[in-house]
């Protein structure tokens, strides 16, 4: 048996990511492309951003290689960095792992959609297939715990990036996304997607990214009820809902929003949408009690989102310092040492 899996007959793994996103609010990264250049141009930024998550509780340092691949390398024209870039992201995320005190923090390899794959066509299968070895390679090379596969809308594209990993021997977690029909772009159920990734070997199965914890949920609930082997659920942690089930579909109709009309919230106005510390924790509450157990944050995601969740599952990250203790709060509190006239003012506040 292989770490992760180990890890998970245990109890539950809590992977961090929305690297993404979160470097992109920082401003080291440009909405759009997504192609995480921050890896080479700004490397302590990435750093910062895996202790954060480190701090806050993950179990997991994902190498910052999402959308790094060949395809969106050759789009912003600088194809002969992907290398060096994938390198630099799966040594970052090891150094990082390594300043965890408890020396159980694994390190995740990550793949992606390659946005070139057509069901029908064995030459893009080819290509894809290709992507994804040279990148299991550097991350086996760098040696990775295991493979996070994921954000696929095609099974079969899924099924290539496992067969990838398979190849180089890692532990697999392979994650499928579903937009607003519910269903993958083949058509298929994440139940139907994930019970034959899970046949063809995968170790853990699930979803990650596009829908929040509400839309989510009850499609991972049916994915627990096809398979037997651990279930992955990294949802974005955005208020989706029956009628807008993903975060590109989000319409934000408040009065005061200043959006152009031909504009989506998605994907750098979804701040309204996003929820609260809370709100995550009861995701990683409900997942607890239906054995869903490699959990975690997408696209949107924050270090207090982490805690949040950490804290739930009973634990008490190094952040867990600061976490809120509104009985010292000078109007709200309670503590003796507050002057009555300003616990008074509440009602004003
Ligand atoms: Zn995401």
């Amino acid at each position: 048996m292989g770490i992760l899996q180990d890890r998970l007959t245990a109890g539950t793994v809590l992977c961090a990511e929305g690297y993404l996103f979160e470097l992109e609010r920082r401003g080291y990264l440009q909405a759009g492309a997504f192609v995480p250049e921050v890896v080479l141009d700004y490397p302590d930024a990435v750093s910062q951003l895996h202790r954060d998550f480190l701090r806050a509780g993950s179990d997991v340092m994902v190498a910052f290689t999402y959308y790094a691949h060949r395809e969106k390398m050759r789009i912003i024209g600088k194809e002969h960095l992907i290398e060096p870039l994938q390198k630099e992201a799966l040594r970052l995320a090891k150094e990082a792992a390594a300043e965890d005190k408890s020396g159980k923090v694994m390190v995740a390899g990550n793949i992606c959609n390659t946005n070139i794959y057509l069901p029908d066509d064995a030459d893009s299968h080819r290509e894809v297939r290709e992507m994804f070895d040279e990148q299991v390679t550097w991350a086996a090379e760098a040696g990775v715990d295991f493979m996070l596969l994921e954000t696929f809308s095609w099974y079969g594209e899924a099924l290539l990036a496992l067969q990838a990993a398979q190849q180089a021997g890692l532990e697999t977690v392979v994650n499928v996304v579903t937009h607003s029909t519910g269903l993958l772009r083949d058509g298929m159920s994440p139940a139907d997607a994930c019970k034959q990734l899970a046949d063809a070997g995968a170790t853990v199965v699930g979803m990650n990214c596009c829908r929040g914890p509400a839309t989510m949920l009850p499609q991972l609930l049916e994915v627990r009820k096809a398979v037997s082997c651990p279930v992955a659920g990294l949802p974005v942690p955005y208020r989706t809902d029956e009628t807008n089930p993903s975060m590109q579909s989000l319409e934000d109709h408040h009065p005061q929003c200043c959006l152009p009309a031909d504009m989506r919230s998605f994907p750098v106005a979804l701040d309204p949408f996003v929820c609260t510390r809370y709100e995550m924790a009861k995701f990683a509450r409900d997942c607890a009690d239906n054995d869903i157990r490699f959990i975690g944050v997408c696209c949107g995601g924050a270090p207090h989102h982490v805690r949040a969740m950490a804290e739930e599952l009973g634990r008490q990250p190094e952040a867990s310092k600061y976490s809120a203790d509104m009985s010292k709060h000078y109007s709200l509190g309670t503590n003796a040492a507050l002057l009555p006239e300003n616990q008074e003012f509440k009602k004003s506040l």
